[in-house]
Order: C-alpha cells, then structure tokens, then sequence
C-alpha cells in the first residue's frame, strides 16, 4: 500500500506557514514504514529539532482506479479515519529553500499515526469536524468544508497520475494550528466527539 500526503489544503493553514494558496493539489508520498498503529507511542527522532503536528482527515481507498472522474470519486472510498503528518519543519524548511523534494521531511519512520477507519455512512463528509487535543488544550480544529480541494477532487486528480489501489490511504490536509510536539507530550485526536487517536511522544 501507498500513503499520499496532500499539502495547503486548508487556506488557514497555508498562510501560517506564508505559502500560497495552490492552484492545483500538493501531493507528496509517506513510505508505508511511516505507519504507526494502535496508539503506538511516536518517538521523537534525532535528525530534528522541530517536529511538527499536522491532524488530518484520511480516507481508505477500497478499489482500484485510475482517471477516476470526480462524480465517481466517492465509490473509491468507504472508510475514514485520522492521522497526524508529522513533519520535521527544519527539514523542510532546508529542502524547501534548495527546491528539493520533502520525502524525508515527511516520510521517516513514524510520521503517520494513524486511527482505526470507520464507516463514512454515518458522517457529513462535507462539514466533517476534527481537532487533535495535547495535554488537555485543544491545539488544532477544523471542518472538511474549509478545504480548498474536495476529497473527490484529490482522488480524481491523484488517480490522474498514480493508480489508486485498496488500502491506499490518502491523508487530505490539516487546518491551521500546526506547531512543535516534545517528548512527553499526550496526543488526542477527535472526529466529531469521537476519540480516535491517543498516544504519547517518547
Ligand atoms: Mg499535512
């Protein structure tokens, strides 16, 4: 399976970090090692100084599909659940001022969290909320309907150039909120009032 990562999806969120608004999606890739399940606790790497979180919606591909048109997308998921990007922004930030790609910035070991995946049945896709609590203060929260490209958009557009397969998981974007995570701390990510991630960083 394959993690595709979508950057600047949330307006909020871009312009915290001063980067424009994109006119097309951002699209970057995690190494299946990046997974962490079951509330595994993320240990803090040596290679960076500022690992940031990033709560994202993620949803599961549960078929294949290429050039899938956007009135289609929706038949190519069936489950969502939560992630954190975690992201070494020091990292970033060097790769991005040289123009280099982000994969280690966004790929080591660890750096995608993720919840159990859920029904999507029994949400509103459209004006879905998430927020990811540390240490009891609610430190991100947002809404799918302030993305700036739609789940059907990303999985259409995505497909274009990389075939989708089941069990794929595409992590769509955070809101703003986005800082540095330290070793102790305790993070909760919710959809609606549901807990749906909780683990340490060691
Ligand atoms: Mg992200």
């Amino acid at each position: 399976m394959k993690i595709i990562g979508i950057g600047r999806n949330y307006s909020e969120h871009a312009r915290e970090l001063n980067n424009p608004l994109p006119t097309e999606p951002v699209v970057f890739m995690k190494p299946d090692t990046a997974l962490l399940k079951g509330n595994a606790p993320f240990y803090y790497p040596d290679f960076s100084n500022d690992i940031h979180h990033e709560v994202e919606l993620v949803i599961k591909i549960c078929k294949e599909g290429k050039y899938i048109q956007e009135k289609f997308a929706s038949r190519y998921y069936e489950e969502i659940g939560l992630g954190i990007d975690f992201t070494a922004r020091d990292i970033q930030k060097k790769a991005q001022e040289k123009g280099l790609p982000w994969t280690l910035a966004k790929g080591f070991n660890g750096s995608a969290p993720i919840s159990e995946f859920v029904s999507k049945g029994n949400y509103d896709l459209k004006n879905l909320k998430f927020s990811l609590d540390i240490n009891g203060t609610i430190r991100q929260s947002g809404t799918t309907a302030d993305m700036v490209f739609s789940i059907e958009h990303l999985i259409s557009y995505v497909s274009t150039y990389i075939t989708l397969k089941s069990g794929d998981l595409i992590f769509t974007g955070t809101p703003s909120g986005v800082a540095a995570v330290q070793k102790g701390d305790r993070l909760k990510a919710f959809m609606e009032d549901q807990l749906m991630l909780d683990f340490e960083v060691k």
